[in-house]
């Protein structure tokens, strides 16, 4: 039959495979990272998107401009040319020059100012850019940092997992198997040590009887919580040895 003391170290077995299980988890991947990434990739896609559009509208208005000069030009060769010499004509044709070369102005600005606007799209793009570049430096090296902890720790594991593998086979099936049964619904504590008397899994004082039987180091479980009890004396003489030997070998 299996004693306490094998099932107190399965379980702290048990407890070290959980542990780096959960370092593991804990690992930084660099997931933040990838976050920010993704959200500066949508901020990008949208400048880009404002990019076009700016410089279609650009172009709109260039031509737009561009009409406005052709037809400046032809309202001025006809003022020059002095064909009319009628002066409510002379002085229509000189209103009509000043609105359009007032238009013209003001399309002039309105272009100069898209065309700025472009500009600092493409600027704050260039500035994403250089994000991009850095954040994927850090990425890189987040990246292979992480790899290298996470293979450090799974073949920390996969030697703990081994060990626990051979400690388990020593231990009879049923008693195994009971022994998972109550880690699985006791939040992973099976064994319990006793503390003064109490168990250390509920610290519901423990009977005298009862006491003295887990001290003869027989397979005993507290009445209160149903954990096998684990004798919190020094350490047996044969688990001693065990424990001399199990060192020997790691
Ligand atoms: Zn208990």
């Amino acid at each position: 039959m299996a004693s306490a003391w094998q099932l107190w170290r399965l379980q702290e077995t048990d407890t070290a495979i959980t542990q780096i299980e959960a370092r593991i988890e804990e690992l930084d991947s660099g997931q933040e990272l990838e976050d920010i990434r993704e959200e500066l990739d949508q901020e990008k896609a949208g400048i880009e998107n404002e990019i076009v559009e700016k410089k279609l509208k650009l172009k709109q208005e260039e031509l737009k401009l561009g009409g406005m000069e052709d037809h400046l030009n032809s309202l001025k060769e006809k003022v020059f040319k002095g064909d009319t010499a009628n002066p409510k004509e002379l002085m229509a044709m000189q209103k009509e020059l000043e609105i359009a070369t007032a238009q013209k102005s003001a399309q002039e600005e309105n272009v100069l100012m898209l065309m700025e606007a472009a500009d600092g799209l493409e600027l704050k793009k260039r500035e994403l850019d250089k994000k991009f570049k850095d954040i994927d430096k850090i990425l890189a090296g987040r990246n292979e940092e992480y790899k290298k902890e996470k293979k450090k720790l799974e073949d920390e594991v996969l030697i703990v997992k081994d060990r626990r593998e051979k400690m388990a086979s020593a231990i009879e099936p049923h008693v195994l198997k009971r022994y998972e049964d109550i880690r699985n619904k006791s939040n992973g504590i099976a064994v319990a040590k006793v503390i003064k008397g109490n168990c250390g899994g509920c610290f519901m004082t423990i009977p005298v009887p009862l006491l003295n039987r887990v001290k003869d180091r027989h397979m005993e479980f507290c009445s209160s919580c149903g954990r096998i009890l684990f004798p919190d004396t020094e350490i047996p003489p044969v688990a001693a040895a065990e424990a001399a030997q199990s060192k020997d070998k790691a």
